[in-house]
C-alpha cells in the first residue's frame, strides 16, 4: 500500500488528522510551508502515535519541491489542508489568498496527475453556502455568495476540482465541508495555536480564560436566534480527523465526485458556548456585547446524515468534551507550541 500525503499537516486540523491516520495504520508524509504552524505539532503527534511522519517543509506552489515528494514516496492519495484561512486578512490581501490557495491547489493537482495520483480529499467549508437557503444545511443546499476572498477560494476550488473530476473520471475527489472545528487532542499536548489575536470564538475564549486577553467581545445579540447571538455547528477536531479516515476508505471504493458536510447537526449560540466553557473549566468568562461583525450570518448548522449514510461517520463528541479539551490544551500550553 502506498502512502498518504497530507498538505498543511502541521496545522490545526492537519496535525490531528495525522494522528488518526497513523492510528488507522496509514503511512503519512506531510508537506507544509509552516506559514501558520510549528513543526512541534508533528513531534507531539509522533509522541502520541509512536510513528514519525516524513516531513517536507515545502510550499504547495513549489512544483519541484512537490515533485521531489512524489519521486521519493509512492503516494496513493492526498488530503489537502494547506491554505490560508483568516477571513479578515483575506479581505486585505485578496491576491495573496487567491495565489496561495488557488495557484497552490492547481500546482498540487498538476503534480499529482503527472505522477499518476488522482485521489484527493479537499478541506472545504460551510462558508460556501453563504447565507444558507435553509437550516439544517444539507449538501443539496445551493452554494451562495461568499462575503470574503477566503470563502471564494473554497467555493472556486470546489468548482475547479469538480470540473477536473468530470473531465477525467480516473479522479476521485471528495469535498469535505467543515462546520466549526474546536477541541483538541485528549492528551492536552496538541491543539489550535493561532498566531496573534485569535479571530475564532473558541481560541478567543480560552485566551480570556488564561488571562491573555481581558474580555470576549460578542459580535451582536440581535440576530434572529433563540438568545440573539450567532448559532454555529461546533465539531470536535478529533471527530473531523476521523471523518478524513472514513473519506479515504470511500476514495478506495472509487468515489468519483462526492461532497459531505462534516458537522454534528447541533447548533449552539455564542452564549451557549460561553456557558458550556465556564462549566467545563470552572473559569468565568468576562464578555461584553459588541456590534455585529461584517459578513457574519445568524445561524449555520449541518444536516450531516449523508456522511453517516455513505461514510459511516458521525460525530462522537459533545460540547462538554469540546470545551474540556480546548481548555486542557490552553491551560497546559499557555503559549501554544512556543511553550
Ligand atoms: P491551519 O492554518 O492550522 O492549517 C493550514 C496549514 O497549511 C498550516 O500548517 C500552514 O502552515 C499550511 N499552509 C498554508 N499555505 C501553505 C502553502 N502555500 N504551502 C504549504 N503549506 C501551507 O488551519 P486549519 O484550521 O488546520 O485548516 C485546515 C484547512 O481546513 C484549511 O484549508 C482551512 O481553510 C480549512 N477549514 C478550516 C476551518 C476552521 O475553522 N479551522 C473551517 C473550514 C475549513
Ligand atoms: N464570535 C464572537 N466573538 C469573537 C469571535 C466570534 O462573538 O471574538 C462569534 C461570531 O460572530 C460567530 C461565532 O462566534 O457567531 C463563531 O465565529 P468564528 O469566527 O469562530 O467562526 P465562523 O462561523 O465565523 O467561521
Amino acid at each position: 500500500m502506498g502512502k498518504i500525503l497530507v498538505t498543511g499537516g502541521a496545522g490545526f486540523i492537519g496535525s490531528h488528522t495525522v494522528v488518526e491516520l497513523q492510528n488507522a495504520g496509514y503511512e503519512v508524509v506531510v508537506a507544509d510551508n509552516l506559514s501558520n504552524a510549528s513543526e512541534k505539532a508533528l513531534e507531539r503527534a509522533a509522541a502520541i502515535t509512536g510513528k514519525k511522519a516524513d516531513f517536507y517543509k515545502v510550499d504547495i506552489r513549489d512544483r519541484e519541491g512537490l515533485g521531489k515528494i512524489f519521486a521519493e514516496h509512492k503516494i496513493d492519495a492526498v488530503i489537502h489542508f494547506a491554505g490560508l484561512k483568516a477571513v479578515g486578512e483575506s479581505v486585505r490581501k485578496p491576491w495573496e489568498y487567491y495565489d496561495n490557495n488557488i495557484t497552490g491547489t492547481l500546482t498540487l493537482v498538476d503534480v499529482m496527475r503527472t505522477n499518476g495520483c488522482k485521489n484527493i480529499i479537499f478541506s472545504s467549508s460551510a462558508t460556501v453556502y453563504g447565507t444558507p437557503a435553509f437550516v439544517p444545511i444539507t449538501e443539496e443546499c445551493p452554494k451562495g455568495q461568499c462575503t470574503n476572498p477566503y470563502g471564494w477560494t473554497k467555493s472556486m476550488l470546489e468548482q475547479i476540482l469538480s470540473d477536473i473530476q468530470k473531465a477525467d473520471n480516473e479522479w476521485n475527489v471528495i469535498l469535505l465541508r467543515y462546520f466549526n472545528p474546536i477541541g483538541a487532542h485528549k492528551s492536552g499536548t496538541m491543539g489550535e495555536d493561532p498566531s496573534g489575536i485569535p479571530n475564532n470564538l473558541m481560541p478567543y475564549i480560552t485566551q480570556v480564560a488564561i488571562g491573555k486577553l481581558p474580555e470576549l467581545g460578542i459580535f451582536g445579540d440581535d440576530y434572529d436566534t433563540p438568545d440573539g447571538t450567532g448559532v454555529r455547528d461546533y465539531i470536535h477536531v478529533m471527530d473531523l480527523a476521523e471523518g478524513h479516515v472514513k473519506a479515504l476508505a470511500k476514495i478506495k471504493e472509487k468515489a468519483g465526485l462526492k461532497i459531505y458536510n462534516l458537522g454534528t447537526g447541533q447548533g449552539y449560540s455564542v452564549l451557549d458556548i460561553v456557558h458550556n466553557f465556564e462549566e467545563a473549566s470552572g473559569v468565568k468568562i468576562k464578555y461584553s456585547i459588541k456590534e455585529r461583525r461584517p459578513g457574519d450570518i445568524a445561524q449555520c448548522y449541518a444536516d450531516a446524515s449523508l456522511a453517516k449514510k455513505e461514510l459511516g461517520w458521525e460525530a462522537k463528541y459533545g460540547i462538554k468534551e469540546m470545551c474540556e479539551d480546548s481548555w486542557r490544551w490552553q491551560k497546559n500550553n499557555p503559549n501554544g507550541y512556543n511553550d
